[in-house]
């Protein structure tokens, strides 16, 4: 299974990432003998077999589904398990746009951590590109080799590193070639010391673009320094702040309508008090010795005897429920945005080299 190509149909050994819910996306990988456990019920593995990827599975006992997804680097983003903080899915988006990176692409990022950005990495540069990736901590490299190497990543296009590269920089024994980044991505405590060591392995024939993501501004100021010494450009920080933008439209409503719903209410009121006083005066006063049953099934008819009618139009919420956009009322368009969206904020510091002269003759 890989993240760069699609497949339909599910399979043994596949990954499938099962979507309970927009905050709950679980990875399994398919064996015939294993059932998904979850809160919405039971999902034996075979049941999957054979099924096109999207579609809603039924549990085996109750009403509860689940929708089958093929793996995407977003969603890998959103359900994969955390090693590190990681790069969210607004922010690897924007540092891609902006560096330019495409299919072929030659891309250098260092720390690969827990291989969220690299996945995304990788799905954009695809088979044509390549993705140099870097992790000095060895459980993590490991972790990260192995979870490339399930999905069909290592080799083409991600080579992964065990090096340390603000002390040993990037230069790679295990890759057949030059590194000969176009951009280079860089997720480190300490972004200054790595970027001494970028002139050996950057491409010398076209414009280089470097991204340096810290949380801190005391690390963009130290990584500005270094940026200037060795010779980047065009330098600009930003900040991503995600924000969901909810666009919707809203009746208007009158004064007219308010005293409307008061008067209403005060129907209802007066109503279910004479239907009350009706209803005792029909049945009596519930007695100490009736049986439990006795008492439920008063109650049930309390309940429908009692009850007033719904009104028809109600612009503040219960009553009749009007068709959003109903042109027999009154529309305004609103938009709202939500306080906190999944990103992880950080400083974004982007600069470019340009090829020198004398390597693009
Ligand atoms: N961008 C990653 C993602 O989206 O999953 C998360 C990177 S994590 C915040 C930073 C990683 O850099 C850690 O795993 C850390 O071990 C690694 N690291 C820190 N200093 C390093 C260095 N000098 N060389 C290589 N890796 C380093």
């Amino acid at each position: 299974m890989s993240f760069i190509g699609y497949k339909d149909t599910i399979g043994e050994g596949d990954l499938v990432l099962a979507f309970l819910g927009r905050d709950a996306i679980k990875p399994i990988v398919i064996n015939k003998e294993e059932t998904l456990n979850t809160r919405f019920g039971s999902f034996p593995h075979a049941q999957m077999i054979g099924l096109k990827y999207g579609t809603q599975m039924a549990s085996i006992k109750g009403y509860g589904f689940i929708h089958l997804l093929q793996p995407s680097a977003e969603l890998w983003t959103l359900s994969l398990p955390h090693r590190t903080q990681i790069v969210y899915t607004p922010d690897s988006s924007y540092i891609t746009q902006r560096l330019g990176i495409t299919a072929g692409s030659r891309v250098i990022e260092a720390g690969t951590g827990s291989a969220s950005f690299s996945h995304a990495l990788a799905r954009t540069v695809s088979a044509e590109g390549h993705l140099f990736t870097y992790e000095f901590h060895e459980p993590r490299f490991l972790e990260a080799k192995k979870e490339f190497e399930e999905h069909g990543l290592l080799g083409t296009p991600v080579t992964i590193n065990h090096r340390d590269v603000c002390k040993d920089g990037f230069e790679i024994s295990n890759y057949d070639g030059d590194v000969k980044a176009t951009s280079v991505f860089l997720d480190l405590p300490a972004p200054w010391e790595a970027i001494a060591h970028l002139s050996q392995v950057i491409s010398q024939d076209e414009k280089v673009g470097i991204c340096c993501f810290s949380p801190c501004i005391e690390q963009v100021s130290k990584t500005l320094d270094a940026l200037k010494e060795y010779g980047w450009t065009s330098v600009q920080m930003v900040e991503i702040q995600a924000r969901r933008w909810e666009a919707r439209q809203q009746m208007v409503r009158q004064v007219d309508d308010a005293v409307l719903r008061l008067k209403d209410v005060k129907r209802r009121k007066l109503e279910g008090i004479e239907r009350k006083r009706r209803f005792y005066a029909e049945h009596g006063q519930p007695r100490d010795e009736d049986s439990e049953q006795e008492v439920e099934k008063r109650k049930e008819l309390e309940k429908e005897e009692t009850k007033v009618d719904r009104t028809e139009f109600n612009p503040f919420g219960r009553g009749l429920r009007i068709k959003d956009g109903d042109e027999a009322f009154n529309w305004i368009k609103v938009s709202k945005t939500e306080a906190e969206v999944k990103s992880h904020t950080s400083y974004l510091t982007f600069a470019f080299k340009q090829a020198t002269p004398s390597s693009t003759t």
